[in-house]
């Protein structure tokens, strides 16, 4: 995508795994990169190539709080939240208030400077849906007091946050709902399908499917989702959304299963755990809308995406392991307790 200037831009959650890459991208293509963070599920270490390029700034700063930064601002991504069900349900109530109070600070930020903001929605607004597969229109079938709630209504509220601020005061905004991404970054202990089950099968343990994982998912590699996410920012300002962002292959969680095994040449076998409670039955987006709108389509088959996502996890686990066995490994150890430090409200990793 060309650019006709250097824009200043604010990537919330920006040290998480799709921020992170976003932060990338966005500075390679030669714009100034605002990230901020409160290392609750992001990572130092994701951004730590950043760190001492001239135009990144890492921020560490909770949305829940007014964010202020000085100067022009552009655009704003606003990521920062939980994404994987075992972190967001860990502290409910946190959720809730990063996904609304938070989108009002994002939403004040864009007021203040002028700038386009998109919101980072999810799949999770449609619940457990009755339409299948789920386009933009289909308004949910969420439990609006069960496990997943503070999320998914999070999100939801979060949108609505967005678009009353858009039809009141005139802001500019994006909505995007994103469905399963997946890809290099993502937390080992994630509790995702995806990087739980590569780590398992690297591992050689038992692949945890949940229920009979005859329950469906979609999922979309890390490249063609930033693609969309930014073809949707840098679109018309009467475009607003929401769209639906994500791969419409639809995969068993047993087929995931299989594949990664398969791909792996593991000796895993499979162990079933009981379901999570109102985990959706299946998830496919329709994607006419971004098709055709903003001409979006994932391009990265599930087979290309696993085996760099594999590759990225063995090199990791390999690494980690050889650092442990090395007798002179103080320098690691001291720089990872540095960034563990630097994440105040760590969850347990
Ligand atoms: P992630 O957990 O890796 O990243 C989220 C980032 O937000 C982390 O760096 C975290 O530390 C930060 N954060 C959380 N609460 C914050 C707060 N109150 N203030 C400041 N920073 C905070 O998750 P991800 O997969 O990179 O997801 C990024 C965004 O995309 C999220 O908003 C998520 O809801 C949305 N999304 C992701 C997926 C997916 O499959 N990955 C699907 C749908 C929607
Ligand atoms: N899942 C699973 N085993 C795991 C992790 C997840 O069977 O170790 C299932 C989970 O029950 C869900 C699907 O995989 O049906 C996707 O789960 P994930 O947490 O990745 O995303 P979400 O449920 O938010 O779509």
């Amino acid at each position: 995508m060309g650019f006709a200037s250097k824009l200043n831009i604010v990537v919330t959650g920006g040290a998480g795994f799709i921020g992170s890459h976003l932060c990338d991208r966005l500075i390679q293509q030669g714009h100034r990169v605002y990230c901020v963070d409160n290392l609750v599920t992001g990572t130092f270490s994701n951004v730590r190539p950043l760190l001492n390029h001239p135009d990144f700034e890492f921020i560490e700063h909770d949305i829940r709080d007014p964010l202020e930064i000085a100067g022009r601002i552009d655009r704003i991504y606003n990521l920062a939240c939980p994404a994987s069900p075992r972190h967001y349900q860990r502290d409910p109530i946190g959720t809730l208030h990063t996904c609304v109070i938070g989108a009002g600070h994002v939403i004040e930020l864009a007021r203040e400077k002028r700038a386009r903001a998109l919101q980072a929605s999810t799949s999770e607004v449609y619940g457990d849906p009755d339409i299948h597969p789920q386009p933009e229109t289909y308004f949910g079938n969420v439990n609006p007091v069960g496990p997943r709630a503070c999320y998914d209504e999070g999100k939801r509220a979060a949108e609505t946050v967005f678009f009353d601020c858009h039809h009141i005061y005139r802001i500019p905004i994006k909505v995007a709902r994103i469905f399963n991404t997946y890809g290099p970054r993502m937390l080992e202990n994630d509790g995702r399908i995806i990087s739980n089950f590569v780590v398992q099968a690297l591992k050689g343990e038992p692949i945890t499917v949940y229920g009979d994982g005859s329950q469906t998912r979609s999922f979309c590699y890390i490249d063609d989702l930033l693609a969309g996410l930014q073809l949707l920012m840098e679109s018309p300002p009467e475009i607003i959304g929401p769209f639906n962002l994500g791969n419409p292959e639809e995969q068993t969680v047993r087929q995931i299963a299989d594949l990664i095994v398969a791909q792996t040449r593991s000796k895993s076998t499979i162990e079933y755990h009981p379901l999570p409670r109102d985990d959706p039955r299946r998830r496919r987006p329709a994607i006419s809308r971004a098709r055709d709108v903003l001409g979006w389509s994932p391009k990265i088959s599930l087979d290309e995406g696993l085996r760099a996502t594999i590759n990225y996890f063995s090199l990791r686990l390999f690494t980690d392991e050889r650092v442990r066995r090395r007798p002179d490994s103080g320098s690691h150890t001291r720089s990872r307790q540095r960034s563990n430090a630097l994440s105040r409200p760590a969850l347990a990793r």
